[in-house]
């Protein structure tokens, strides 16, 4: 078969596993044959030829509608690709769809979709969620038979969750490895692209092609890798299993005494504040970039009518789900004077803190290990009983090494209940070697 019949099969199993599991906001049919035949005519083949990518709908691409899982940007499309996108396609890698995601990658389900946009279904039990915020690209890398790729973007968690809830593969590199020139942002302090594959190998692949500094992102850097070295000894953190399901934490341990790796409990009583200084610093920076979305340079164009803040407001209630306004909401108060010393500045002391104990931590351990989700992937109506305090809860696991901007890997690793369940690595800055080469190890025991 010659690239024009594989991309021309590989649409035709997007369409089918989209209307299983309603995993893609946009496929993009005549954009993937247009590259095909380009691709058939270059002489040049890349590192991703052959390779379908599904692309998290917060990242641009050119002439392709972008909603960041939003209805206030429904009908936006970016004039120009996003970094990592140039360098799939200089690669040889096909766009092949654009998926679902929360909005703006608010939420831990992607169940928080924007009005009109599709809610994706777990592939191993359609009545459950995929897990957020890139759940489209959880299901959609389960799902396809073969060379099919993931771009997913991780926040505080969005990468590792439905990785663990889909059984796949979620790479979330350290902070600033992949530029973030294109991404729509939720928090830019926080805000990581990365990959998915079926295993350790395929996420790798894809990683490296997007790793590297960009002159478009000031806060992009590549940074010399040190050889990846056999994992010695790796640290549980205590803290990290509080409120971790009874069976998870049995499969968890079970895992652990497979690797065969000296391992050793330690406590950290500061992750505790994690969460809550994860959703104040999120929220805040969140806030401040949604106010560019009222609908005159951003956001749903409709007819101006009445004075400049009536129609801000008008557009802003319209197409604002209720967690947009919360976040807005929570984000603006926390960073409102008065109330920053309290709130914000804490928080930030507080990341500087847990970011100080973790370094202090990697000179101890080659990597640290927890569970990646306390639960498995919930069922619809059992989120819809869930106060969002109790969503943001279940970031527990997730949100310490984004918080600190650490490089971390969810690994299938058992299941639980008929479904799977996934294992955390998180290894220190830059050392994305050292996080794929555990990662095989880990696979390899695991299988
Ligand atoms: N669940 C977290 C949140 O809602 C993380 C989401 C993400 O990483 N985008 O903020």
């Amino acid at each position: 078969m010659d690239i024009i019949e594989t991309t021309e099969k590989a649409i035709e199993e997007t369409e089918r596993i989209h209307k299983k599991l309603n995993c893609f906001i946009t496929i993009c049919v005549k954009e993937a044959k247009a590259r095909a035949k380009e691709l058939k005519m270059s002489k040049k083949k890349g590192r991703l030829f052959g390779k379908f990518i599904s692309v998290k709908d917060a990242i641009c691409t050119r002439g392709i509608r972008t909603t960041a899982g939003s209805a206030i940007l429904a009908n936006y499309v970016p004039p120009f690709n996003a970094t990592v996108i140039d360098k799939i396609e200089a690669e040889g890698g096909i766009v092949i769809g654009k998926t679902t995601m929360d909005d703006f990658g608010f939420g831990t389900f992607c169940t928080n979709v924007g009005k009109g946009l599709p809610v994706p279904k777990n592939p191993h039990d359609i009545g459950r969620a995929t897990g957020g915020s890139s759940g489209g690209a959880g299901a959609a890398t389960f799902e396809f038979s073969k060379d099919h790729l993931a771009l997913a973007e991780s926040t505080g968690g969005s990468i590792t969750a439905p990785a663990a809830f889909c059984g796949v593969v979620g790479v979330t590199p350290t902070y600033g490895k992949v530029s973030r020139y294109g991404l729509i942002d939720y928090a830019n302090s926080l805000d990581k692209i990365g990959t998915m594959g079926k295993n350790v190998s395929e996420a790798e692949m894809l990683s490296r092609v997007i790793f590297g500094k960009d002159k478009q992102d000031e806060t992009s850097w590549t940074q010399e890798e040190k050889p990846a070295k056999k994992i010695k000894k790796i640290g549980v953190i205590k803290e990290m299993l509080n409120g971790v399901d009874e069976k998870i934490k049995k499969a968890f341990w079970n895992a652990i005494n497979k690797l065969g790796a000296e391992y050793e409990e330690i406590s950290f009583p500061l992750i505790d504040y994690s969460v809550a200084s994860y959703y104040i610093i999120a929220t805040a920076e969140a806030s401040s970039n949604l106010a560019r979305y009222y609908g005159m340079r951003y956001g749903a164009q409709e007819d101006i009518s009445g004075s400049f803040s009536e129609h801000f407001a008008s557009i802003r209630s319209k197409y604002f789900s209720d967690e947009e306004k919360r976040r807005i909401i929570l984000g603006t108060f926390v960073r409102t004077a008065g109330y920053k010393d309290k709130y914000y500045l804490k928080a930030l002391r507080i990341r500087e803190k847990i970011k100080q104990e973790f370094a202090l931590l990697f000179k101890r351990f080659d990597s640290l290990v927890t569970p990646a989700m306390p639960i498995i992937a919930p069922k619809f109506d059992e989120i819809t009983k869930l106060k969002p305090i109790e969503v943001y809860a279940l970031d527990s696991c997730t949100i310490p090494p984004n918080l600190a901007g650490l490089p971390h890997l969810s690994i299938p690793m058992s299941k639980v209940n008929n479904m799977p369940v996934g294992l955390q690595i998180i290894c220190n800055s830059w050392e994305e070697n050292m996080l794929f080469e555990f990662g095989r190890q880990v696979e390899s025991v695991l299988k």
